[in-house]
């Protein structure tokens, strides 16, 4: 018998640990999926496929072709777009659909947090006096989310994995870097760089959340961007274990799926 095959749609380390997860089991056949953005991209085990399927209707039809037994939304919780048309193309295949979203951060004591619904209420509030007179600004919303920031007046230390391609801040230096960052390492960015405000998707996660305890201990305002929400009728696990818990569910009680 041929093992099912899945489709892990992925860009996140939770979509990579679950790669590596069912494919040391070797229950199914994985194939992660990668929207090809990042240059030099940490590739998961089994088969990839990389670049977008040119919309929800052409997932759908990959889904139908290939016969996936599943698909596996572990994108981005920011990555909107590819998750409505995974939920659009599961629907209407009537593949069933797991989606995995890590938790997001949730304010600790001490910490100043100034939560906004996108972008660009980001970059109004940095002009917002009321909010935070911050003129030196940690961004680290991704090289793509810095165009919201474009007609700001304050200095950006931007960090991003890969440089921005679009237009920036008049006042703007660019810094490559990828995570896990430490606290140690965040404190420092931001003492040496005279950091005074940081700005923040609401990613979750530990490989980037040491930013938010260095600006708690430094007693800096953090601008967190709330996540969108999913699809309707879309619920999400939170874990690679509730993932696979799911798969396993819904693919049968094959003891290779098990822990
Ligand atoms: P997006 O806005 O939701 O998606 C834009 C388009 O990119 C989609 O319509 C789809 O193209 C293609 N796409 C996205 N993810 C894909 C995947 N895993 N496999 C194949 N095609 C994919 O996504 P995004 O925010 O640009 O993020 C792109 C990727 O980077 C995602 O895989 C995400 O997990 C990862 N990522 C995103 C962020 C973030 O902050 N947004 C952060 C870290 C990692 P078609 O319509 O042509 O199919």
């Amino acid at each position: 018998m041929t093992a099912p095959r899945v489709l892990v749609l992925g860009g996140t380390a939770e979509a990579r640990r679950l790669a590596e997860e069912l494919v040391a089991e070797g229950a199914v056949h994985v194939v992660s999926s990668l929207a090809g953005r990042v240059r030099d991209p940490h590739l998961p085990p089994g088969e990839v496929r990389v670049g977008g399927f040119g919309g929800a209707a052409a997932l759908a039809a990959r889904l139908r072709e290939a016969g996936f037994a599943a698909v596996v939304d572990a994108t981005h919780p920011f990555a909107a777009r590819i998750t409505a048309h995974a939920a659009e193309a599961a629907a209407a295949t009537g593949t069933p659909l797991v989606v995995l979203r890590r938790p997001g951060w949730t304010a600790a004591p001490g910490d100043r947090w100034h939560r906004v619904p996108d972008l660009d209420a980001a970059a109004r509030v940095l002009e917002d006096p009321g909010v935070t007179r911050g003129t030196r600004v940690l961004l680290t919303v991704g090289r793509r989310g810095v165009a919201a920031f474009a007609g700001n007046r304050q200095w950006f230390l931007l960090r991003a994995v890969d440089p921005p391609d679009g237009p920036l801040p008049e006042r703007t230096e660019v810094l490559r870097a990828r995570g896990p960052f430490t606290v140690d390492g965040e404190l420092r960015l931001m003492t040496e760089h005279r950091i005074d405000v940081v700005v923040t998707k609401d990613s979750g996660g530990d490989a980037t959340s040491a930013k938010l305890a260095a600006a708690r201990r430094l007693g800096l305002p953090v601008v967190v961007v709330d996540r969108p929400p999913l699809p309707a009728g879309v619920a999400a696990v939170a874990s690679v274990a509730e993932a696979r818990a799911r798969l396993e569910g819904l693919l049968g009680r094959d003891p290779r799926m098990r822990r």
